[in-house]
């Protein structure tokens, strides 16, 4: 018989498809498989998808009419173009009612953009975050969708089967209207990037302020794993230490200290100033890995600052003139002279008092005076603690 049999259909037979497909095969569903490049499809089906109820399509149409209505058509490709191209290809193929799911690291703009565009179509879309890797996809992944809200009730059981499962209450659930699902992914990745780099500032301090040795360090990951901070990073990050290469050394230190990025780390720091949140915990992480990136400039750097600065005499070349004038530098002057080699002004005795001494009133006079000076330079007013909502204006210089 020629009725439709497919629950849903998946587009893209990379690591993630292909996983994803198999995840659903063997929760019952039948899925139809499609790729782009279409010999794929029967690669698929001869190898990795042998004596399974996954069934594949030649074209866009073919698969279409293989898919039971409402019908479901899933999109694992690369994010931007390929997405748009399969969308496009598709509309015309579809009905009101039926339902494109965008599984990939697309842009939230991107899918509010769809949600939008699609709306007047009745094909409801849904963009939908995918978490865990190639593990993940086969075996229970974190599924974050967002879009049209009346698609939810027809996925909500696939989706719902096919994911991750914590104390048997599944890892996916709607996270809201159009673009959220995207949002909430791209979030999920900066906490990944912020994690990460606490986890290598940890690492750095254990290392080379403490001096500890990696098999210490393993040890106080272990601990830490079994406490608070009982994650899958933290987990990880002790088998990485652990870890012996095949000459019997610890292959940690042999990786080059420069860290590549794929750009949610970038979009999450990007949205969180768009939106004035501060999230600077991600906005240094992003930083961090631009600056681990920068490898050659690091290395050229290390080796180029022999000038042998006078620090003493640039302190007092300040001391009248310029901007910086003050007394001040007088002491900066002094504290170099007593140790040419001195690495950093707090650790002069004089310096060390001085700060010590104020800290407690420069904390509480920190906020106040950001207000003051963005009062000064841009007349941009501030309030008085006395008279809250109310806001002023003073003439700092006395000039006109
Ligand atoms: P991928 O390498 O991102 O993409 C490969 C797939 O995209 C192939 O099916 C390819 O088709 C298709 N494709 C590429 N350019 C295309 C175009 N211009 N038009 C049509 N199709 C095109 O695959 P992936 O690693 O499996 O990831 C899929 C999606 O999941 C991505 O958005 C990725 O960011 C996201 N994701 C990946 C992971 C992961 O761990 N890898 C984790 C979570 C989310 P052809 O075979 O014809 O080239």
């Amino acid at each position: 018989t020629n009725r439709p049999k497919a629950d849903i259909a998946l587009i893209g037979l990379a690591v993630m498809g292909q996983n994803l497909i198999l995840n659903m095969d063997s929760k019952g569903f039948v899925v139809c498989a499609f790729n782009r490049t279409v010999a794929k499809v029967d690669e698929f089906l001869k190898n990795e998808a042998k004596g399974t109820k996954i069934i594949g399509a030649t074209s866009l149409e073919d698969m279409v009419a293989k898919l039971k209505k409402p019908r479901k058509v899933m999109l694992l490709v690369k994010a931007g173009s390929a997405v748009d191209e399969f969308v496009r290809k598709l509309v015309p193929l579809l009905e009101k009612g039926d339902i494109i799911i965008d599984g990939g690291n697309s842009q939230y703009i991107d899918t509010q953009r769809w949600c939008k565009e699609l709306a007047s179509t009745g094909i409801l879309f849904i963009g939908m975050g995918v978490s865990g890797g190639e593990d993940g996809a086969r075996y229970g992944p974190s599924l974050m969708p967002g879009g049209h809200p009346a698609a939810w009730p027809h996925v909500k059981p696939i989706f719902q089967a096919i994911c991750a499962k914590a104390n048997n209450e599944p890892c996916c659930d709607w996270v809201g209207e159009d673009g959220a699902g995207h949002f909430v992914k791209m979030v999920h990745n900066g906490i990944e990037y912020g994690d990460m780099q606490l986890i290598c500032e940890a690492y750095n301090l254990m290392k080379d302020v403490l001096g500890m040795e990696q098999g210490e360090m393993a040890q106080v990951f272990e601990e830490w794993n079994k406490g608070d901070l009982d994650s899958f990073l933290i987990e990880i990050s002790r088998d990485i230490l652990k870890y012996k290469d095949s000459d019997g050394k610890y292959l940690l230190p042999k990786i080059r200290d420069t860290a590549g990025q794929k750009g949610t780390g970038k979009w999450t720091g990007i949205a969180a100033l768009e939106y004035g949140v501060p999230v600077t915990l991600i906005g240094e992480a992003v930083f961090a890995r631009c600056l681990s990136a920068l490898k050659d400039e690091r290395v050229k750097a290390s080796k180029v600052n022999q000038w042998n600065l006078n620090y003493g005499s640039i302190a007092l070349m300040w001391r009248g003139g310029c901007i910086i004038r003050s007394a001040f530098l007088g002491n900066i002057k002094d504290a170099f002279t007593k140790n040419p080699q001195l690495t950093n002004l707090l650790l002069d005795p004089f310096f060390c008092d001085r700060i010590s001494g104020s800290q407690q009133s420069l904390r509480q006079v920190v906020a106040q005076t950001a207000l003051a000076q963005r009062d000064y330079f841009g007349a941009h007013t501030y309030e008085l603690i006395t008279k809250p909502g109310e806001f002023v204006h003073t003439n700092w210089t006395g000039h006109g």
